[in-house]
């Protein structure tokens, strides 16, 4: 099968990295269904203009990842929406900074849920196919915080640990079925989740906001410079072509040289 036919889902991917990634695989002529909570008709124009010179189908689907059975019901609707899934690209996934002792619990239900749960259904129900096909990429966002820790991230840093761990004892399981399951690990990406955190980290480091980008973003990335959307979409292409059926089970990182130190 030529790349561009492959059908793919993309979690999270009205916005930030997931949107990127989303409109890479479209401009190539996959079929790709693009997903977050938000009402369809709320990201109307943000999906035209994915679909702009999209050669393959581009769809659209909504499910509240913080819900089990909404987020157990997405794959099953990518499935039925572009008639099967090559690609899962796990990317959907949550923030929230505040010491341990003051975490609130419903923010670590909710980043556990949206950032972790939901890739382990994505994952349980989209391999079947893939297997069967005996052709499948599995890609996981995780994070420099999948390698390495912060702190006032306990939730982050935990969820993307086990999202690591998860990407390497799958694709462990699916080593001879033609499937491939990794992790691509970004340092910090401007995006909307980086944005909002600049007042929550101003606050728990007793910093300015200015201090905050200089400090704590570009600090412990060497290149002291944001990671670009587009490079982690243009990195998923290449997990997703043949010459990448030997990459399995890794966490690539892709992080200005954070995880060098
Ligand atoms: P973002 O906030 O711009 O986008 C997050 C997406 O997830 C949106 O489309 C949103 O609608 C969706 N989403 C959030 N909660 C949801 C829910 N309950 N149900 C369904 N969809 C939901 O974030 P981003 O910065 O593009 O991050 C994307 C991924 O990359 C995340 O997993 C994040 O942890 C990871 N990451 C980001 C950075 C960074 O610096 N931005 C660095 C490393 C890893």
């Amino acid at each position: 099968m030529e790349q561009g036919n492959r059908a793919v889902l993309v979690t999270g991917s009205t916005s930030g990295i997931g949107l990127a990634i989303a409109r890479r695989y479209a401009a190539l002529g996959y079929d790709v269904a693009l997903h977050s909570f938000a009402a369809e008709a709320e990201v109307a124009d943000l999906l035209a203009s994915v679909a702009e010179g999209a050669a393959g189908r581009v769809r659209y689907l909504r499910a509240d990842l913080s819900d089990p059975v909404e987020s157990q019901a997405l794959v099953p609707a990518a499935i039925a929406a572009l008639g099967r899934l090559d690609i899962l690209v796990n990317n959907a996934g949550i923030q929230k900074v505040a010491p341990v002792e003051a975490f609130p619990v419903a923010d670590w239900d909710r980043i556990l849920a949206v950032s972790l749960d939901s890739a382990f259904h994505a994952i349980r129900a989209a391999l079947p196919g893939m297997v069967e096909r005996g052709w499948g990429r599995i890609i996981n966002i995780a994070s420099a915080h999948g390698l390495r820790a912060s702190p006032f991230k306990s939730a982050y840093v935990a969820t993307k640990h086990a999202v690591v761990g998860l990407t390497k004892s799958v694709a462990l399981e699916v080593a001879e079925k033609g499937v491939t399951v990794n992790a691509i690990c970004p340092g910090y990406v401007w995006t909307p989740l980086v944005a909002r955190q600049v007042a929550d980290q101003a606050r728990v480091h007793g910093l300015s906001e200015d201090e905050v980008v200089r400090t704590i973003f570009l600090g412990p990335q060497p290149t002291k410079a944001f990671v670009q959307p587009e490079e982690i979409a243009e990195l998923c292409i290449y997990l997703s072509g043949d010459m990448a059926r030997s990459i399995t089970g890794s966490a690539i990182s892709i992080d200005g040289g954070w995880t060098a130190k």
